[in-house]
């Protein structure tokens, strides 16, 4: 890893008093026009918006008894910042119920942003002024983060992740392709479905555990996969048990959260002593803060930015997994371009990518990084400075 990636360059920007102006904020897509705020310098826009999923979507936490249960749609919020110069910063909230946070409560805590204490010329003293407001609410402040960097990068001309002083090389990041908890068959269509993706995730922790990664290798014998347990295992003992029984399918390249966050660290650090696999943190690891204890329990960490709270959240605990030895994946949840493309600025600090909530989805609002055959580029982004993102559907 270069010096250069341990700069954190937007550290050293500085807002300006202009900038600092008191104003207040505009909070609705649809009526933009018809809404003028003659003193603020940004101006804000929340638009909620209802992702569709291709599949219904169900992981350990939310299966019921016999597999039912999943959810259809998956509820987002947009937030777009305008400053008085007309540059734009797009930024997205996909919260999770996981985390005790909702589109309904990323919404409110957006709704009590005052966007005159937000600058694209000052990033971390906008977030600080976030944190003032309220703690947690790791979506919501991952929002304004993704369209503060956005706007500060345009501003910039360059791509975020070159802003960040990260490279991208394309034709190398891959994304693993997301198959949920289902029955059998249904698992087998999803997973012909999934062809074009050479790495596979598939959710565990259902009925059917056995029954799906037979389907799934009926049509798919040797391609590598990823196992989410999603907290699934509670016992120590048995989260060996199905390790194990992962690791005879001899393509299984790790499992990720085997047993809940809440779990006894001693516990946890006597499975990875005897895992056949790799274990990696998700639930785990929100942010750096976690980076301790991660580093005794797990082999790897998953970083996301709707739990890190925004792109320079996400920068910090990744690179304080690779300080600690650890292996990294940036990873989603079920969420639009916008997210998904911030995500792939960071790349270059991972060693695996899951970056397909954008793929689960039949709506997708925004073009941004693309994922042809599970490989991210920015190649046809529709913009070549900050996120890259533009509003319009893939046909
Ligand atoms: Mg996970």
């Amino acid at each position: 890893m270069g010096s250069t990636r341990n700069r954190r360059p937007w550290r050293i920007l500085k807002g300006t008093k202009a900038e600092q102006r008191q104003g207040n904020r505009t909070n609705n897509l649809l009526l933009p026009a018809l809404v003028c705020d003659f003193v603020s310098r940004v101006k804000i826009n929340l638009r909620r918006f209802d992702l569709k999923l291709a599949h219904r979507w169900a992981i350990a936490r939310s299966v019921q008894a016999g597999g039912s249960g999943g959810t259809d749609i998956y509820k987002v919020v947009f937030v777009e910042l305008t400053d008085a110069d007309g540059t734009t910063g797009i930024g997205e909230a996909a919260p999770s119920p996981r985390y005790e946070e909702n589109a309904d409560s990323a919404f409110v805590f957006l709704e009590r942003v005052n966007p005159a204490r937000l600058s694209f010329a000052d990033v971390p003293g906008s977030m600080k002024y976030l944190d003032s407001i309220a703690p947690q609410n790791f979506a919501a402040k991952g929002a304004i983060s993704i369209a503060l960097f956005d706007g500060a990068a345009r501003r910039a001309g360059k791509p975020i992740y070159a802003f960040l002083g990260l490279d991208f090389a394309e034709r190398k990041h891959i994304t693993s392709f997301s198959i949920g908890i289902d029955k059998p068959e249904v698992i087998r269509r999803k997973v012909l479905e999934a062809a074009p993706y050479p790495v596979l995730k598939l959710k565990v922790g259902g009925p059917d555990d056995k029954q799906n990664l037979a389907a799934l290798r009926a049509v798919a014998k040797k391609k590598p996969v990823r196992v989410d347990a999603n907290e699934g295992w509670k016992t120590k003992e048995d989260a060996l048990r199905q390790i194990e029984w992962l690791a005879a399918d001899g393509h299984v390249q790790f499992v990720e959260q085997p047993m809940p966050a809440t779990t006894d660290p001693k516990d946890l650090i006597w499975l990875k002593n005897r895992s056949p696999l790799p274990i990696m943190a998700d639930e785990s690891y929100l942010s750096a803060k976690d980076i301790d204890c991660c580093a005794e329990c797990y082999h790897a960490v998953n970083v996301k930015l709707v739990k890190a709270g925004g792109i320079a959240g996400a920068y910090e605990a990744l690179q304080a997994a690779r300080k600690a030895g650890l292996k990294t994946m940036i990873g989603c949840m079920i969420e639009s371009s916008v997210l998904i493309t911030a995500a792939a600025h960071l790349a270059e600090l991972a060693d695996h990518l899951d970056l397909d909530g954008n793929l689960l989805v039949t709506n997708d609002p925004y073009l941004g990084a693309t994922a042809e055959r599970g490989i991210i580029s920015f190649a046809q982004a529709p913009d070549k400075t900050g996120l890259g993102v533009r509003a319009g559907f893939r046909c």
